[in-house]
């Protein structure tokens, strides 16, 4: 067993700290050369370790540019989930039995695959889904992280057996935890790699089997994830891939009488429908989800503005606000708030919006349509009721109205979905805007007379994801955290208010809404949520 702590994997860190910058870019220019050379192919199913190919194929072109086809995927449908939990109820009864230590010995192998790849995963999230260079690094080290943490967890509780003792004469007994069976793995668009790795490495290493359906946005990443655990020694049947629509793939998948639990990351609409099917069907089996969030950030007169500031523009920008963690709303006391404000706006309007592959790129462009819409939206609606402070306009994409505020580099963003990141004051508390999760880069600045006000309103929400809060003051963190509804919280993190979890250290869930479950993702008890436990006694 590994006894060493763990250590993350921080890629662009260690070649900052290396003086090693100029050699991470030059391999990521590298890469996304290389990847783009090779996109436009087309790409079946993989069932049952066999490539199975659908009448329907659906094309992917990258968010930052329509005119860049990611390739043609296949467009499975209620059959091909049929096969494919055909493929992994048939598989299940052999990989349960597989040692656990041989398990772990896979996905370590698979890990260690990942990070030789790494360049080349990043790059392929650039492309497909228009995360920056520094984001789609992490996207990738998290990936691996969550193989490799898992891999550790499942050799550190001995595979979950437990000897319970004799508790009269003769009687011997031991607990196990056993899995359930087929699992519906269905992943996210905004970290397809990452979440889609770990939620998959939680149900294949427990012993449990997997048909895994990715964002119908990203699903090359998703091959890529699939095609290195096969590599490592992952048998056919044990994972399967089925692309497609949540209509034509996701629901038949978790209705399907042969599914014992579902794992999936996504919108709440979608993860209350999935409960709702598991309940009404009767299965007893988990629906483990990470939904939403709409998450708030308290700045105190006793902040230190500029470490405010920065965290939070950079939890409600980072990906163009496309995570669950994203700082949403913002309770500054009318103190300070003028000051905080200014230099938020001030902050925001340096930001860089360009391609994603560009070196120095912050601002991604929206995943699809639908989000620019949602962004015009709001963006009227917080005129009416509120004030822009900065952004608010479409800069491409959609109707092409242009804008300025934020700094457009290239000139040539036509081909992309790309809008300003928003600060809006002026809009009530208890408004849509600032109640409703909308995965845009839309921040709201809210007054609040002090700390007590601040954490009512914060705690006000359906929600309880990830909350932040800046202080100076011991007595005001005190408080906070005795008080705060959240999942996730952070003081003072001047990187980002809300958002970038690691693995371990900051295992990731929410409460309230955010969640279906009270346990988290890279923590220490998120795989016994996969296994159902056993008792066994030995008489004699
Ligand atoms: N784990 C990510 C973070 O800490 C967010 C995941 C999500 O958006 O679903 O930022």
């Amino acid at each position: 067993m590994d006894t060493r702590p763990f250590e993350n994997e921080r890629t662009l860190a260690a070649h900052r700290e290396n003086g090693s910058l100029d050699e991470f870019h030059r391999s990521y220019a590298d890469a996304v050369a290389s990847v783009e050379s090779e996109l436009g192919a087309s790409h079946s199913l993989w069932i049952d370790g066999r490539w199975v190919e659908t009448d329907e194929t659906y094309t992917v072109t990258s968010p930052a540019d329509e005119n860049l086809e990611i390739g043609r995927f296949a467009a499975g449908g209620s059959d091909e989930v049929d096969r494919a939990v055909a493929a992994a109820s048939d598989a299940f009864d052999e990989w349960r039995g597989t040692h656990w230590r041989e398990r772990a010995e896979m996905f370590r192998r698979a890990a260690e695959v990942m990070r030789e790849r790494k360049f080349e995963l990043a790059a392929t999230l650039t492309l497909e889904n228009g995360k920056n260079r520094a984001e789609a690094m992490a996207d990738v080290d998290e990936g691996i992280d969550f193989l490799r943490f898992y891999a550790r967890e499942l050799e550190r509780n001995d595979g979950y057996e437990y000897d319970t003792g004799e508790p009269t004469p003769g009687q011997h007994c031991t607990n196990a935890l056993e899995p359930f069976g087929v699992f519906a793995v269905v992943g996210p668009f905004n970290f397809p790699f990452a979440i889609f790795c770990g939620m998959l490495s939680g149900a294949l290493l427990t012993g449990n089997t997997a048909v895994a359906k990715p964002a119908s946005a990203t699903p090359l990443i998703a091959h890529r994830a699939v095609e290195i655990l096969v590599e490592a020694g992952v048998p056919d049947g044990v994972v399967n891939l089925v692309t497609g629509s949540g209509r034509a793939v996701g629901q038949p998948l978790v209705e399907h009488e042969d599914v014992a639990g579902a794992v999936f990351t996504g919108s709440r609409t979608v993860g209350r429908s999935i409960r709702r099917t598991f309940f009404d069907l009767e299965k007893s089996g988990p629906v483990i989800a990470e939904l939403g969030g709409k998450n708030p950030v308290i700045v105190t007169a006793n902040a230190d503005l500029e470490k405010a500031v920065s965290g939070v523009r950079n939890g409600a920008f980072g990906y163009s606000g496309q995570k669950c963690s994203a700082t949403s709303r913002v309770y500054v006391d009318e103190r300070v708030i003028e000051a905080f404000t200014d230099r938020l706006v001030d902050a925001t309007e340096e930001l860089v919006i360009d391609r994603p592959r560009a070196e120095d790129a912050f601002v991604s462009p929206l995943i699809d349509d639908d989000a620019l819409d949602r962004y015009v939206e709001i963006c009227e609606a917080a005129r009416e009721v509120g004030t822009i402070r900065t952004g608010g306009r479409v800069v491409a994409g959609g109707d092409g109205s242009g804008g300025s505020g934020a700094e457009d580099r290239t000139g040539d963003l036509s081909a992309g979905r790309f809008v300003e990141p928003t600060v809006v004051t002026g809009v009530p508390h208890d408004h849509e805007l600032a109640r409703d999760e909308h995965f845009v880069p839309f921040v709201t600045v809210h007054p609040v007379s002090g700390l007590d006000e601040a954490i009512t309103k914060a705690n006000d929400s359906s929600y309880g994801l990830c909350a932040g809060l800046f202080s100076e003051d011991e007595a005001e963190i005190d408080a906070w955290f005795e008080r705060i509804e959240s999942g996730m919280c952070y003081v003072n993190r001047e990187q980002s208010a809300t958002t970038g979890a690691l693995v371990q250290a900051q295992p990731f869930g929410g409460w309230k809404a955010s969640g279906t479950t009270s346990k988290f993702a890279g923590g220490y008890w998120y795989l016994p949520q996969f296994l159902r436990e056993q008792s066994r006694t030995v008489v004699g």
